[in-house]
C-alpha cells in the first residue's frame, strides 16, 4: 500500500523525517521518546512507534485519518498518536512536534506555568501552562493537553515533556526549540542562591505580541 504514494504524501513524509532527525541532533529528543507529525490532506503523517529516525526511509511511511485509522504503512503510529489527533482535531495546525526535551520537562516538575522571564514567550501565545499529568497515550491527557493549549502554540505535559504545533514543520519545531530555551534560562537564572529572576509582566509580553504582528521578526 504504501508502494505509489502521492508526491505530496512523499514530500510531507521527508519532512517529517526530517524534523525527527534534527529534534534527536539538537538535543530535544533522546532515543524514540519525540514523535513528529503533519497534515497531509486530509491525512496525518507521523513517525512510527519505536523505530529509531536515522532508519525511517520512504517504505516507513504512516499515515492515519483525522480518526486516527490507519490508511498508510503497516508500522505502528507512536503511542502518543492521540496528542496529535487532538491538535489537528481542535487547532488549524499544519504541524505537531512532541518532545521529553530535557529542561522544559524539569520546569513541567515544578510549576503549573513557565515564568515569564523572557519575551520569547510571545512566540508560544503567551505564558506557557502546564497541563496536568495523566499517563500518555490516553484521552485524559488529550483533554488537559488542549486546555492548556487554549490560545497557544504550546504547552508541556507535567512530568512528561512538550507539545508544540504551527503551520509548517519549522515553525512548530522552532516553537519546541524556544521553549526548551526558555525553560532552560528559566532554570538557570533560578538557580542563582539567594536571588529571584525578575518576571515580565503580562501587560510587557502583550506589547511585544503586539510588536511581532505589526513588525514581523522578533529582536
Ligand atoms: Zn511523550
Amino acid at each position: 500500500m504504501s508502494e505509489q504514494q502521492p508526491e505530496s504524501v512523499a514530500r510531507v513524509w521527508e519532512e517529517v523525517v526530517a524534523t525527527a532527525r534534527r529534534s534527536a541532533a539538537d538535543g530535544l529528543v533522546v532515543g524514540t521518546s519525540g514523535n513528529v507529525s503533519a497534515r497531509a490532506g486530509d491525512l496525518v503523517l507521523v513517525t512510527p512507534s519505536g523505530v529509531p529516525y536515522d532508519r525511517l526511509g520512504p517504505r516507513d511511511t504512516v499515515g492515519v485519518d483525522l480518526d486516527g485509522r490507519q490508511v498508510i504503512g503497516d508500522l505502528r503510529p507512536t503511542s502518543e498518536l492521540p496528542l496529535h489527533l487532538a491538535v489537528y482535531r481542535e487547532t488549524g495546525a499544519a504541524a505537531v512536534v512532541h518532545t521529553h526535551a530535557v529542561h522544559a520537562t524539569a520546569v513541567s516538575t515544578l510549576l503549573p506555568e513557565v515564568p515569564l522571564v523572557h519575551y520569547a514567550a510571545a512566540i508560544l501565545g503567551g505564558p506557557v501552562r502546564t497541563a496536568p499529568y495523566a499517563r500518555y497515550g490516553t484521552p485524559e491527557l488529550a483533554d488537559a493537553m488542549l486546555a492548556a493549549l487554549r490560545d497557544r502554540t504550546g504547552c508541556l505535559l507535567a512530568n512528561h515533556g512538550t507539545v508544540t504545533y504551527g503551520d509548517t514543520l519549522d515553525q512548530a519545531y522552532e516553537r519546541t526549540a524556544q521553549l526548551e530555551w526558555l525553560c532552560r534560562l528559566w532554570l538557570t537564572a533560578d538557580s542563582v542562591p539567594g536571588r529571584t529572576p525578575a518576571l515580565l509582566s503580562e501587560a510587557q509580553l502583550a506589547e511585544v505580541t503586539e510588536a511581532l504582528r505589526t513588525y514581523g521578526q522578533p529582536g
